[in-house]
């Protein structure tokens, strides 16, 4: 099976909506998606042979592009002595003392399978520690799709505790408050009206609305706001860890957060994900402690290969986030004044290897701004890039990343495909 249409038909007969994860799809830029059979570097191949520059990189993993020498390596080395025992390995105790030592505030980590997990697992354990029940969490932030999380998780509208989700029951979402990123009244207010509040969780950087950064006082205000009221602070740096810095959020702006959750890059395309904090929070964690949390496949030996391949390289090369920020803040300008060239106004962040751009008028701060692009432009630019060989997220509100494998010249040629489009829009 030659075709992309075809196979996602065929997919679609077997698998719920084709895809195992709904993004894929490419519902909201209303195409089909494509079946890719291969990696290389900066590029993916579809099952038709195209041949596409990719900007997801697996929605964030592949810092080192697709098919990294050194991860593979790593992973074959590992499979040859098993895939997973469910009994610890020294490959588990390696990867967490080499995340640690950089986290001063971070005295033990616990690996899970997925970002999910992380802060599914972290919102428990925060709970557990502050014996409170609601949580605070953001519009527009997505932290997986735990059922207390799925609440204003990018989409709908400002409307406080109300499930993102059918199954997700009211009794669970009323313990949910949904506070304004970038907006510390919106936060002041809920804290100051209710006393049973267990942690905030943000992401510091937000990737999940579009690529939106906090505002540093911002995040310094909610880190005193803890302070005074006993709540737990939780960055989620599933997406942000290694990607805006080699420490995420943390390494730009020194703010630390009681617990941090981490995903994607420390599995380097594998699945491994983390939650860390201070020991006095994680001892609370069974077999320690009260907070009941497990895996069979936690801390998977190949996982744990990849993701210590990953970070390893990363904390190891000189100037990394520097060279790729260079190259996203290039790929940003030039998207801007090609539109702008073409009529068309564009809001565009990069930060460390992560970029984001809006079709829409105004900055972007928060969801409701983001909300405010137009997305029917955006899928017909989606279109253009894919039929000029740039394989986009197919969503506004999603990030794109740059890998270690692009350089200017790639850059420019996405620049150029980028021109074409607005010209065509
Ligand atoms: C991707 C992501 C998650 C969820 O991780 P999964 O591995 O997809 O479960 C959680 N939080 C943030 C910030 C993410 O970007």
């Amino acid at each position: 099976m030659k075709n992309n249409k075809k196979a996602f038909e065929e997919a679609c007969e077997f698998i719920a909506g084709g895809v195992d994860s709904p993004v894929r799809a490419f519902a909201s830029v209303g195409s089909n998606p494509l079946f890719i059979k291969q990696g290389k570097g900066a590029y993916i191949t579809d099952i038709e042979d195209n041949i596409y520059i990719d900007y997801v990189q697996s929605w964030g993993p592949l810092l080192f592009g697709h098919c990294d020498e050194d991860i593979e390596k790593a992973c074959k080395k590992a499979l040859k002595n098993g895939s997973s025992f469910g009994a610890p390995t020294l490959a588990e105790t390696k990867l967490a003392k080499f995340i640690l030592q950089d986290w001063e505030h971070l005295d033990k980590i616990r690996f899970v399978s997925s970002g999910t997990e992380a802060t599914m697992s972290a919102i428990r354990l925060a709970r557990g520690y502050t014996k409170k029940d609601k949580i605070i969490k953001f519009e527009g932030c997505y932290h997986g799709h735990s059922d207390s999380l799925l609440v204003s998780a990018g989409s709908g509208a400002a409307t406080f505790n109300t499930p993102s989700s059918l199954g997700v029951l009211e009794d669970v979402a009323k313990n949910t408050l949904v506070a304004i990123y970038n907006d510390i009244d919106s936060v002041k207010n809920l804290v100051e009206k209710d006393t049973n509040i267990a942690c905030i969780i943000i992401e510091p950087i937000a990737g999940n609305m579009g690529l939106v950064p906090a505002k540093i006082e911002f995040l310094q205000e909610l880190r005193k706001i803890c302070d005074q009221y006993e709540i737990l602070l939780i960055f989620d740096e599933v997406m942000s860890g290694f990607r805006a810095s080699y420490l995420g959020s943390f390494g730009i702006n020194q703010i630390k957060a009681d617990i941090v959750t981490f995903g994607k890059v420390i599995g380097g395309g594998m699945p491994a994900a983390a939650f860390a904090a201070r020991a006095e929070i994680m001892d609370l964690l069974s077999p320690l402690g009260g907070v009941y949390q497990a895996g069979t496949l936690s801390g998977n030996p190949l996982a744990m290969a990849a993701g210590y391949a990953n970070v390893k390289k990363a904390r190891a090369c000189e100037n990394l986030y520097e060279n790729l920020e260079k190259l996203g803040s290039r790929l940003m300008q030039g998207f801007k004044e090609a539109a702008n060239e073409c009529g068309i106004a564009l809001q565009v962040n990069n930060i460390g290897s992560m970029f984001g751009f809006f079709f829409c008028e105004n900055p972007v701060y928060n969801y409701q701004d983001a909300l405010k692009s137009d997305t029917k432009l955006f899928a017909k630019f989606h279109t253009q890039m894919l039929s000029k060989g740039i394989y986009l997220a197919p969503s506004q509100f999603e990030t794109g990343f740059i890998c270690e494998c692009m350089d200017k010249k790639i850059i420019d040629k996405t620049i150029q495909a980028a021109h074409e489009s607005f010209k065509a829009l």
